[in-house]
């Protein structure tokens, strides 16, 4: 440990990671584990686009690429702007990088120095804040309500804007809530960013694909042109294609910005992985119709976690209108005791007996900065989410 920079000091391992490794013990050891902690879709990555990953080795795409992602790779990712979200950038306003995760990384690495705060809206998705702290920044949490449908409002908003603050992060659909910012709540928070031309704002876009309500999905910079500016919109293929695994995302933004996210690029990672960008440009170009498939079977999955955790006496949640998580308010679980005679206090408690006693692995809301409820991701099989919705209730059932 003596050997450790002070910087990472300041991150922790990531929660996901750390259920994972649990997980995985238990599965060692021969027990049966389900596990819903997970972020990614159950679906084969769509044929066509592996085949494009294959044809580029096959025709020798294994080199170097320029570092923001090769010409066809960028003219793809222009022409969805354009045709999916309205927003024309030029190519030094895009990138591709090995992720959302690294481009979002990036951004915040190249703009946040010591006392910059960052305002990232609770529930969150898990890095940000690490990723702000990594930075030198300080993570300003606003907390939203679940009576708010989990979204930011403007006047919370506008009360966390300091001088000092470099970024908003935004994220709809949101992970972990599935809550959707429509139209007109993003022209209310826009009203409240064009008076506070310092800050910068993270428009994470990952589960666009994913929404439930047909039509509802707006991002940003198509909502405000005049914050376009100010705008980085992130996306990648790994939620609304199944290519977690491919490590591709992109992002539009000013060229200053996206100037400085390729320097870090080019020293730490260089380009994506041309295998990778191959398959993305298929991706990009060549329609998403397998959605509305995956779509139909994702609100039959939704509906299955919905009517077991409202069914559950201590367990309750709206249908979430995107991404694939159900963000459960688990405080009615609050003070129960279990057979083997311990009392839940908190959602990690709660978490916890649900592995230990149920088999089945969640994520306690505290890690997303909202204590009291449980993410339940239920991208899985049928039939194994049909278990899972059994053991859950037995497990509950057990409480006293
Ligand atoms: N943003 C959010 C909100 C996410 O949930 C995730 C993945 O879990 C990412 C970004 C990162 O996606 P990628 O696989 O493109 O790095």
């Amino acid at each position: 440990a003596e050997f450790l920079a002070p910087r990472l000091r300041r991150v922790r391992p990531s929660p996901t990671a750390v259920i994972s490794d649990q997980v995985r013990a238990l599965s060692a050891a021969g027990t049966d584990v389900i596990n819903l902690g997970e972020g990614e879709l159950d679906f084969d990555t769509p044929a066509h686009i592996k085949q494009a990953g294959i044809d580029a080795i096959v025709q020798g795409d294994t080199k170097y690429t320029a570092v923001a992602g090769t010409t066809a790779l960028k003219q793809a990712i222009m022409a969805k702007f354009k045709r999916e979200n309205r927003i024309s950038y030029r190519p030094d306003e895009v990138i591709a990088g090995s992720g959302a995760k690294q481009l979002i990384f990036n951004a915040l690495l190249a703009t946040v120095s010591s006392g910059d705060q960052v305002i990232i809206p609770a529930p969150y998705w898990v890095s940000y804040p690490d990723m702000v702290a990594l930075s030198e920044g300080e993570p300003r949490i606003v907390h939203c309500l679940e009576s708010d449908g989990w979204k930011l409002q403007p006047e919370v908003l506008a009360a966390a804007i300091t001088p000092k603050t470099r970024w908003v992060i935004l994220n709809s659909p949101n992970n972990p809530t599935g809550a959707v910012y429509s139209v007109a709540e993003l022209h209310a928070l826009a009203a409240v960013l064009l008076e506070h031309p310092q800050v910068l704002v993270m428009a994470d876009d990952i589960y666009e694909q994913i929404c439930f309500v047909p039509g509802i999905f707006a991002t940003l910079a198509e909502v405000e042109p005049r914050l376009k500016e100010r705008i980085l919109t992130v996306n990648g293929v790994s939620k609304g294609y199944s290519m977690t695994g491919w490590r591709l995302g992109y992002a539009g933004g000013p060229a200053w910005l996206i100037s400085a996210m390729q320097i870090l690029q080019s020293q730490s990672t260089s380009n994506p992985s041309s295998i990778s960008q191959a398959a993305t440009v298929a991706a990009l170009e060549q329609g998403n119709e397998f959605i509305a498939e995956w779509i139909d079977i994702l609100t039959h999955r939704r509906a299955l976690i919905m009517n077991c955790v409202n069914a559950i006496d201590g367990l309750s949640a709206e249908a979430p209108p995107g991404a694939f998580y159900v963000f459960a308010n688990c405080q009615g679980m609050s003070g129960k005791t279990t057979p083997s005679g311990d009392i839940l206090k908190t959602d990690e408690d709660f978490a916890a007996y649900l592995l230990q006693s149920g088999h089945v692995a969640t994520l306690q809301g505290s890690a997303f900065g909202a204590p009291g409820y449980l993410r339940i991701a239920y991208a899985i099989d049928d039939n194994r989410l049909q278990e899972a919705c059994e053991r859950i209730t037995r497990a509950c059932r057990a409480l006293r």
